[in-house]
């Protein structure tokens, strides 16, 4: 096979790079959200023309088999014929009314059928949108202002959730981003995942005071990092006792690991959940929801104030149901994580054959490696994974057009548009990646 140049995606004179270098001169970093800036691998990312199924285009004509797929939205892959249908059904009838709309209801519905914690649902335009009023609805429910989140958890970017910082026993947070004042990140604490003892600790000792737990269920924004049995079993049972509420935050694990989410899977019923990502199927859309009995806290009917003027708006509602309806069949979870586990399968068995410590997993359409020894079970453990060996590893995938997530802390996705021709493709790129990584 012909060594690969181990270039960028797009080197100078590529069409990519001409844009972004415009883009750079008018939008901060090139971007309209960070990751997408490839700084961990150079600083020239592909600029996108289109996608189609399972590959995106780039404007050089570069096809790309797709692993990040919007960063999880995706579900049935790009420009999916039924969904783009439905949302030009729905254009037609005119984009946005903040009016009531059948179609709001039939969400809703679908949503609270899913999950069987939540008996209401309010949609909104984001996850960030979704993580912070369902904080907010918390704190109206308990009357108490801390909140604990777990290190290398993300939950979108509103002031007092851009805290990760606090190690081993829990600290009061220090922002993890200028512009946060240390007064809203006093009331953030921070505990290490997958660690039941370290939650326990924190909430005695903060007795009385803690609004809510917030937690990815399966973390997935540091890395794919799995919950160790009984973890969330035992963060529900210490909620209880402490008399606060526990937010799963399934932005990204809502039906991606289950049809629902992660707590059908788990069987874990947390108090409030949030969605977003696949319930907009690639247009804005998120929702928060949970117990009646903490939902009618809300404005108009509660004296807990949230709204939107887009919120619930017919194209994301059509885009969302149309996404969903194409997984609601029996046994689509199961299947699409049999075929995804033949890619993991592969992976691993590669790494294996270049003496390259490689540690993967699958959750559903979720899923995630790293280049590490031992298994990844926090946010420590995923820091120390080799990033070089991932940047040798990554540059070889992308020029081979394997498109991964551009920062060895994320996660990787699975669309039901995903086939064994595209798995083939990517084990023989992988085969030659995991060699350029064997020799870092
Ligand atoms: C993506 C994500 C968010 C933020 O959602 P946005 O729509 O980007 O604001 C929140 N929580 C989790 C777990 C996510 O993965």
């Amino acid at each position: 096979m012909p060594r690969l140049p181990r270039s960028q995606a797009s080197s100078s004179g590529s069409r990519s790079h001409t844009l972004f270098k415009e883009a750079q001169r008018w939008i901060p970093g090139g971007v309209n959200s960070p990751v997408r800036g490839w700084s961990r691998l150079g600083g020239k990312p592909p600029v996108i023309q289109r996608g189609e199924g399972p590959c995106i285009i780039d404007v050089d004509g570069k096809h790309y088999i797709d692993y990040v797929l919007s960063w999880g939205p995706l579900l049935h892959g790009h420009a999916h014929p039924k969904v783009v249908r439905a949302v030009q059904d729905a254009a037609q009838h005119g984009l946005s009314f903040g009016a009531p709309t059948g179609a709001e209801t039939t969400i809703a519905k679908l949503l609270c059928t899913a999950l069987p914690s939540m008996e209401q649902v309010r949609m909104v335009n984001s996850g960030t949108e979704a993580t912070m009023s369902a904080l907010r609805l918390a704190r109206a429910a308990t009357g108490r202002d801390l909140i604990i989140k777990c290190e290398g958890c993300y939950h979108g970017h509103a002031d007092h959730l851009l805290v990760a910082a606090g190690s081993g026993a829990a600290t009061f947070g220090h922002p993890d981003s200028a512009g946060v004042p240390a007064a809203f990140a006093e009331k953030t604490l921070v505990v290490p995942y997958n660690d039941a003892a370290a939650m326990e600790a924190v909430l005695t000792r903060h007795h009385d005071q803690v609004a809510a737990i917030i937690i990815e269920p399966v973390a997935g924004n540091m890395g794919f990092v799995q919950p160790l049995d009984g973890y969330l079993q035992a963060l529900r049972k210490l909620a209880t006792t402490h008399g606060c509420l526990l937010i799963f935050d399934e932005v990204m694990t809502g039906f991606r690991t289950a049809w629902g989410g992660h707590q059908v899977r788990c069987r874990v019923r947390p108090d409030l959940t949030c969605l977003g990502k696949v319930i907009g199927g690639g247009l804005p859309a998120a929702a928060y929801g949970g117990k009646r009995s903490v939902m009618r806290l809300l404005a108009p009917q509660g004296p807990c104030y949230q709204a939107g003027t887009l919120s619930g708006n017919p194209l994301s509602v059509a885009a969302g149901l149309a996404n969903l309806r194409l997984a609601a069949g029996k046994d689509f979870y199961a299947r699409q994580e049999r075929r995804l586990q033949r890619l993991v399968d592969g992976l691993c068995l590669r790494a294996q054959r270049h003496n390259v410590p490689f540690q993967a997993g699958v959750m559903g359409t979720m899923w995630g490696f790293f280049f590490a020894e031992a298994q990844v079970r926090d946010f420590t453990s995923a820091a120390a994974a080799h990033v070089e060996r991932w940047k040798a590893f990554m540059e070889v995938m992308v020029a081979r057009g394997i498109y991964l997530a551009p920062s060895p802390f994320e996660a990787a996705f699975w669309s039901s548009v995903h086939k064994k021709e595209h798995i083939d493709t990517t084990l023989m790129a992988a085969d030659e990646a995991f060699a350029a990584a064997a020799q870092v």
